[in-house]
């Protein structure tokens, strides 16, 4: 798919934005479209199905979270969720909603159209086994190799590329990832998940400098991107 020919519905109830987001869309080769009210998505999303949704939380008749839980229902469209507040977003991870990735008001229209961009890729390859893509993870062997090598990792650092590689493209607060990260219950905190990943990549950099396996989410958590 090649970008001129993708379709971006921006669902935005400030006009002023709305209008930003679909010209700098358009100047990048998108189709875009807009919906201002809540009430109004789901009819339009059946009318002309998007390849993709920008999705406002605050939103006049239904609430972005409310929309996103019913788009699941019917579609795997990628979703974009648009929140005012960077601390709501990590509320939203915990609800598990679906959404592809988070953005945080104020934005740059500049910075959505990249995420729109590398979205619209991902998703072409979401099929796409992370094997394939070089990364192999051994759940029995407590082992795994990134393009063709084998790596030398803690068992802390095993099971978060274990948990991320569950599902590249997510998006996993420090929460969720300390949840995965031992078997005992100890305490830990924000902090110990940083320090592994900080590890961890360092140990996938020495075998592909050039590739960026793990990204940081600014104020969320951690993601493994193919
Ligand atoms: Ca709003």
């Amino acid at each position: 798919m090649s970008s001129g020919s993708a379709y971006v519905l921006v669902v935005e109830d400030e006009p002023k934005l709305s209008r930003l987001l679909a010209d700098y869309l358009a100047a990048a080769g998108f189709e875009a479209g807009c919906v201002a009210d809540g009430n109004a998505v789901l009819a339009e999303v059946r009318r002309r199905m998007p390849d993709l949704i920008l999705l406002d939380l605050m939103l006049p008749g239904r609430d972005g979270l409310n929309l996103c839980r019913e788009l699941r229902t019917f579609s795997d469209v990628p979703i974009v969720m648009v929140t005012a507040r960077v601390e709501e977003i990590d509320r939203l991870l915990g609800l598990e909603l679906g959404a592809d990735d988070y953005i945080c008001k104020p934005y740059s229209p500049r910075e959505v159209v990249a995420r729109v961009k590398a979205i619209l890729r991902r998703s072409q390859r979401r099929d796409m086994p992370a094997a394939e893509a070089g990364l192999m993870i051994d759940e029995e062997g407590y082992q795994a190799s990134w393009q063709g090598r084998r790596l030398e990792l803690t068992p802390a650092e095993f099971r978060l590329l274990r948990t991320l590689a569950s599902t590249p493209g997510r998006v996993f607060s420090r929460d969720q990832l300390l949840d995965h990260l031992y078997a005992d219950h100890r305490v830990v905190t924000d902090r110990t998940v940083d320090s592994h990943i900080k590890n961890l990549r360092r140990k996938l950099e020495q075998v592909a400098p050039q590739q960026e396996l793990i990204r940081s989410v600014y104020g969320v958590g951690y993601k493994l991107e193919l």
